[in-house]
């Protein structure tokens, strides 16, 4: 079962988890806004509810995870967001990431290629209330070319090179942030697409995410 109620208590241990992660080198203070907004515990069975606020990655099903607040943190961040702006994300997953978008003011379109996770989030109702998301079913390595140009790109699953199909798909002047890396450890790399074409490339620090793989899982 999903929890539903936001008490005291868990905006207590949001405030800290939010002061840990400002302490590990986040100051975008949009972002950090975000996290403090989000109640993560929702995100998990209620069985979890004290480890939803530990700065940690936790299984979700299928073998997959909901990343770990700090890197969630990390890659809005590398994002450079501005209100409205439309973004692209590989890999929901749990959402978590999603909603941090969301509540940073993007337009988010996110893709996951297990049937079973977007069917979770179907049903979730905490979901229905961010009509800035819209969620896919599919082959995050298609994009969404119906719904291109995008001003940001976010992956949020190992890649093992750049997926050039998402590079068409960015917008002039616009960024890729992307864990590179077919191992155990990626590079997080911001990709900015210039006027000419060309590709910006910005190497940030090692993380370790689940790999993104090709076609889709009914
Ligand atoms: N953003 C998520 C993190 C989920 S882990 C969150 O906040 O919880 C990465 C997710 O990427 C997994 O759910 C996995 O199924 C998905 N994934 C892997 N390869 C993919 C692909 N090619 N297209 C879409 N989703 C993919």
């Amino acid at each position: 079962m999903r929890p539903t109620e936001d008490t005291y208590r868990h905006k207590g241990l949001r405030k800290k988890l939010v002061q840990g992660i400002q302490a590990k080198g986040i100051t975008d203070e949009r972002v950090l806004d975000a996290i403090l907004e989000v109640p993560r515990h929702f995100f998990l069975d209620s069985a979890f509810d004290e480890a939803a606020y530990e700065d940690k990655a936790f299984p979700i099903g299928e073998g997959q995870t909901i990343s770990q607040p700090y890197t969630v943190a990390y890659q809005s961040q590398l994002l450079e967001l501005k209100p409205f702006e439309k973004v692209l994300e590989i890999g929901t997953g749990s959402a978590y990431q999603a909603v941090v978008l969301a509540e940073m003011g993007a337009q988010v379109y996110t893709i996951e290629r297990q049937k079973k996770l977007f069917e979770s989030n179907k049903s979730f109702p905490f979901l229905r209330k961010y009509h800035s998301i819209k969620f896919f079913y599919g082959d995050g390595y298609e994009g969404l070319p119906t719904y291109a140009p995008f001003e940001k790109i976010i992956i949020t699953a190992a890649a093992p090179e750049i997926p050039q199909k998402l590079i068409q798909q960015l917008k002039p002047g616009g960024m890729m942030v992307i864990p590179l890396g077919s191992g155990e450890i990626q590079q997080m790399m911001r990709l900015t697409k210039l006027e000419s074409g060309a590709l910006k490339e910005e190497v940030f620090d090692h993380f370790s995410f689940v790999p993104m793989v090709g076609g889709k899982k009914g």
